[in-house]
């Protein structure tokens, strides 16, 4: 297929003009978000397996069932939590002045900001960006959405997704890569949100900068699985395997590592070399349900893990089958305790490698995940309260899901976000509706008040002032 052409940047303003325009002329109302979300979810329902389609196009092969979960089902649910909430989200609340400013009242708006930048990776790439953008239309802004390069069939279906939901005022999308990126980020938004790698998300936070844009970034890192002593090993590696191989490893939040009791490491190697047996079978044979990685370049890196894994001896395991570099065909393998200072340990492998590292003791194990950057997700596995409790005070990471991996993220209930290096600011739930709102107070003075005693000479008001001054 032929490459979608970029955007041109110097048209990337013009537009921002004039979806600022345009929500500055007629704000959206309760009527119309609710209308465009209904859309939104409806045209994206009855297009969930051309955009199967064009998804596994792009990475080559991706299972159409994953894609139809992870965005398909992600997406979806969102929407119908924001439909639900939307209008007792919108509702102003009425709070206390506390008895010194009475009469007077007071109540908390939640309006919309202007224009959200959406700035969305590859790896979900329809879920990444239909989610901020909903969030964003439910909260009564207009969207400039820019998809990832990498993907770039679906950033072409969601164009014209959006274009045949929205008028061309109230939603834009603008394509391209680095280039467009940058200038995308430069952008004086009202808020931006952005999806991608902590390095790039270092750089949209300085562009965003000079414009004092507030920015929502979700980022990625180094997300631990810890096993406990008393967790059943076959449970704790048939939810790893889960979480691991889904999407072939290509998930912000898959377990990067698994850290286990050091006595359990080669039980824990056997249950999961059994259910990639049960799920792609003894001989890989079952290819139609494992994702291919998504470019050469991707592949290159990954590869790259595995050769300095060799050169330092570091054990490993391929569960099943083997690579085929042409069609980017990288399976399910274990590396076996990689010392610290090895590309596996170092860098976020976004790809199906799996360290295990074995441990002696819980504290030791803590240890090691807190002398790390702060992970965007954390798996403990452990079916004792008091351990649980202990390592959720102890371990600080953007989300948890006990005794399994990846729920948190699916649930609308929970806000979602990345804490230090894994990012800052959360969406989903009432969370991200608030992050996209201005949270407007406004005091109502009454017609009399003793504020209108309180000026100069100041002699004449004592007595109020001794009442309001204890
Ligand atoms: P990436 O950071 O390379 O790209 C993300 C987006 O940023 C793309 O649209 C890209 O075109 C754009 N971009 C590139 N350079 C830019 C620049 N200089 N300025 C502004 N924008 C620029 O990330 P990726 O490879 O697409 O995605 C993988 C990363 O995303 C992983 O680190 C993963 O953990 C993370 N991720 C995080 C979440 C989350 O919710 N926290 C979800 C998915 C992926």
């Amino acid at each position: 297929m032929d490459p979608i052409p970029s955007t041109p940047v110097n048209t990337l303003q013009p537009t921002l003009e004039r979806l600022r325009t345009a929500w500055q002329a007629r704000k959206p109302d309760y009527r119309q978000r609710h209308d465009d979300l209904s859309r939104l979810r409806a045209n994206l329902k009855r297009r969930l397996d051309e955009m199967a389609r064009i998804i596994a196009s792009d990475y080559g092969h991706r299972s159409p069932d994953e894609t139809r979960i992870a965005d398909g089902m992600t997406a979806l649910n969102e929407i119908d939590h924001l439909l639900k909430h939307l209008r007792s989200w919108m509702r102003p609340q009425r709070v206390g002045v506390g008895w010194r400013f009475w009469p007077g009242s007071a109540q908390v708006r939640t309006v919309p900001l202007g224009v959200v930048g959406v700035i969305a990776p590859w790896n979900y790439p329809v879920n990444l960006a239909l989610i901020p953008l909903a969030t964003a239309i439910a909260a009564g802004n207009h969207v400039f959405l820019k998809p990832s390069e990498h993907t770039p069939r679906t950033s072409a279906f969601l164009r014209d997704l959006l274009n045949s939901t929205f008028p061309e005022d109230r939603v834009a999308i603008a394509l391209g890569g680095p280039e467009v990126g940058a200038a995308f980020s430069a952008l004086p938004f009202d808020h931006l949100v952005f999806t991608g790698s902590t390095a790039v998300g270092r750089k949209v936070m300085a562009a965003a900068a000079p414009n004092l844009t507030p920015v929502t970034l979700e980022l990625g890192g180094k997300s631990p699985a810890l096993v406990c002593d008393d967790y059943p090993i076959e449970k704790a590696a048939a939810r790893i395997a889960t979480g691991k191989w889904f999407n072939c490893g290509q998930t912000c939040i898959a377990p990067d590592y698994v850290l286990v009791p050091k006595s359990k490491r080669d039980a824990l190697v056997a249950a999961l070399r059994k259910e990639v047996h049960q799920r792609y079978g003894e001989k890989f044979e079952n290819l139609d349900d494992y994702t291919r990685i998504i470019n050469a370049g991707q592949y290159a890196r990954l590869r790259g893990y595995l050769d300095d894994a060799r050169v330092r001896k570091v054990e490993r395991v391929t569960l099943a089958g083997h690579s085929d570099p042409d069609q980017r065909v990288m399976p399910p393998t274990l590396l076996l305790d990689p010392p610290d200072d090895s590309l596996v340990m170092q860098d976020e492998i976004f790809g199906p490698l799996l360290p295990i590292k074995g441990y002696r003791t819980l504290d030791e194990a803590i240890a090691y995940i807190n002398a790390r950057e702060r992970p965007l997700a954390l798996y403990p596995f452990s079916n004792d309260r008091a351990t649980v409790e202990r390592i959720l005070k102890d371990i600080l990471a953007g989300g948890v899901s006990v005794n399994d991996t990846l729920f948190h993220f699916a649930i609308t209930t929970l806000p979602f976000g990345g804490v230090g290096a894994s990012g800052m600011g959360a969406y989903h739930a009432r969370a991200g509706f608030d992050a996209l709102s201005k949270q407007l107070p406004v005091f109502r003075q009454a017609g009399f008040t003793g504020g209108d005693r309180l000026k100069p000479p100041y002699a004449k008001a004592q007595w109020l002032i001794d009442l309001i001054v204890r």
